[in-house]
């Protein structure tokens, strides 16, 4: 088992819903937020496209941020979900430090927080709050182990890329292009 999601870029308009979600669902303290858009101009003049991508943490299969923690504060669950015991967190930011994707912050309480791909929901065979208000349906979730599931046909029948691929952590969020 090893969750992951892919995300249709020729789909996502940028509406911020999944933030929203996001922020409602896991009861995030206003003016943070787990997962952002990112817009991005692809292409040169005058083919050019502006792609929106809704990012958060990677659920990376190598995860410096879990190698660097020195309490054990972040760990990996099943399925791969990366989380972080909040009563563990020391706040010493070397996970923050580590992560090539800028996916984790600082709560106000001192410990780190990030996008736990809402596994209190999945655990119930939900879908992620992101996923499950998007609009265009353009996110895709469930076991990258099973060949037969959502996520894995559109990987195997779209092209994607993943973030900051020469980075090495093996990012599970997969863009589709
Ligand atoms: Fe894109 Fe869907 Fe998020 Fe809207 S809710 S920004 S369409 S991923
Ligand atoms: Fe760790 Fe960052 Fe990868 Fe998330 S995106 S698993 S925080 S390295
Ligand atoms: Fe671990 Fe917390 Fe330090 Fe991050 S800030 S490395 S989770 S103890």
């Amino acid at each position: 088992m090893r969750y992951g999601m892919a995300i249709d870029t020729k789909k996502c308009v940028g509406c911020s819903d999944c933030v929203v979600a996001c922020q409602t669902e896991n009861n995030i303290e206003h003016g943070y937020a787990r997962d952002w858009i990112t817009e991005t101009i692809e292409g040169i003049y005058p083919s050019m496209e502006l792609e929106f991508r809704s990012e958060r943490c990677n659920h990376c299969e190598n995860t410096p941020c879990v190698r660097t923690c020195p309490t054990g504060a972040s760990h990996i669950i099943e399925g791969g979900i990366v989380k972080v015991t909040h009563s563990e967190c020391i706040g010493c930011g070397a996970c923050i430090e580590s992560c090539p994707y800028d996916a984790r912050y600082f709560h106000t309480e001192g410990w780190v927080d990030k996008c736990t791909f809402c596994d209190h929901r999945v655990a119930n065979g939900q879908d992620p709050a992101c996923v499950s208000v998007c609009p265009t349906y353009c996110m895709y979730f469930g076991d990258l182990d099973d060949k037969n599931s959502q996520v894995s046909k559109i990987i195997a029948t779209r092209k994607w890329k993943v973030l900051a691929p020469e980075a090495g952590t093996k990012p599970q969020i997969f863009y589709l292009t």
